[in-house]
C-alpha cells in the first residue's frame, strides 16, 4: 500500500469518530427543542385560555351593568305608573315594563351561560397549568442528563480534533487535500480497501487490471464507479492499524 496512505487511514478513523459524534450530538439538541416546544406550547394554551376567562368576566360585567340599568328605569315607570289617571296610559306603561322585564331575563340567560363557560375555560387553564408544572419537573432530569452528554461530546470532540490536527502535520498534504474533498461529499468513509475483486464503498466489481494497479501502491488509485481511493489489503501491513483492528471486529461479529 502506498505508504502515505496509512496516516491519512488513521485520519479517517478518527473523522468517522467526529461524524458519528456530531450526529448524536445533533440528535440531543434535536430531544432539547422538543421539551423546549411542548412547554412553549402549553404556555401559549395557558395565556390563551387567561385572555378568554378575562374576556368572558368583561361581558358578564357588561351585561350584568345593562341589567341593572334595565331594573332602575323599571323602577322609574313604576313610580310614574302609581301617579297615572287615565287607563290606556296606565296600560302603556305596563307594557313597556313587560318588555323591560322580557330584555331582563334574556341579559341574565346570557349572563348565567358566560359564567357557566368561564367555569369550563377556568378548569381547562387549571389543567393545562398542572401539564405545564409536571412536564418542567419531569423534563427537568433529562434536560440536565442531554445537557451533560453534550458537555461529553464536545469533550471528546476537542480530543478527537487535538489527535487528528497531530497526525494531518505528519501526513501528504496533498493526498490529505484529496481525501478531505472526498469526504465532505460522501460524509462516509473514502479510503477503502479492494475485497474479493470489489469495491468496499460501493460495492461494484473491478477489473483485473484495476485491483493490479492497486496492489502495485505506486500511484492513488480511485474507484471509477464511486470515486473512493483503493488500498490493497496486506495483513501483515495492515496489522496494528485500526482498519485491521476493524476487519477483525468485523469478522468476529460475522462469525
Ligand atoms: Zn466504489
Amino acid at each position: 500500500m502506498l505508504e502515505d496512505l496509512k496516516d491519512i487511514l488513521d485520519i479517517q478513523e478518527l473523522d468517522m469518530k467526529m461524524l458519528r459524534l456530531l450526529r448524536i450530538k445533533k440528535e440531543r439538541q434535536k430531544e432539547l427543542l422538543q421539551i423546549e416546544d411542548l412547554r412553549k406550547e402549553l404556555r401559549q394554551q395557558l395565556t390563551e385560555k387567561q385572555t378568554e376567562i378575562e374576556d368572558h368576566s368583561k361581558s358578564i360585567q357588561t351585561l350584568e351593568q345593562k341589567i341593572q340599568d334595565l331594573l332602575a328605569r323599571s323602577k322609574k315607570l313604576e313610580a310614574q305608573q302609581a301617579n297615572v289617571k287615565k287607563a290606556d296610559e296606565f296600560n302603556a306603561l305596563t307594557q313597556e315594563m313587560t318588555q323591560i322585564e322580557r330584555e331582563k331575563i334574556s341579559l341574565e340567560q346570557k349572563v348565567s351561560d358566560l359564567v357557566d363557560k368561564r367555569v369550563s375555560e377556568e378548569e381547562l387553564h387549571e389543567r393545562i397549568k398542572d401539564s405545564l408544572k409536571s412536564s418542567e419537573e419531569s423534563s427537568l432530569a433529562l434536560e440536565r442528563e442531554i445537557q451533560s452528554s453534550i458537555k461529553m461530546i464536545n469533550d471528546e470532540g476537542l480530543n478527537l480534533k487535538s489527535q487528528r490536527d497531530s497526525l494531518a502535520t505528519k501526513s501528504n498534504p496533498e493526498i490529505l487535500a484529496i481525501y478531505e474533498k472526498l469526504l465532505r461529499n460522501k460524509k462516509d468513509r473514502v479510503i477503502v480497501p479492494i475485497e474479493n475483486r470489489t469495491c468496499s464503498g460501493c460495492h461494484i466489481v473491478l477489473t483485473a487490471q484495476h485491483e493490479n494497479l492497486v496492489r502495485k501502491g505506486e500511484n492513488l488509485i480511485f474507484c471509477e464507479h464511486c470515486s473512493r481511493i483503493h488500498y490493497w489489503q496486506e495483513s501483515e501491513a495492515l496489522e496494528g492499524t485500526a482498519a485491521a483492528t476493524r476487519r477483525r471486529r468485523r469478522r468476529t461479529a460475522s462469525a
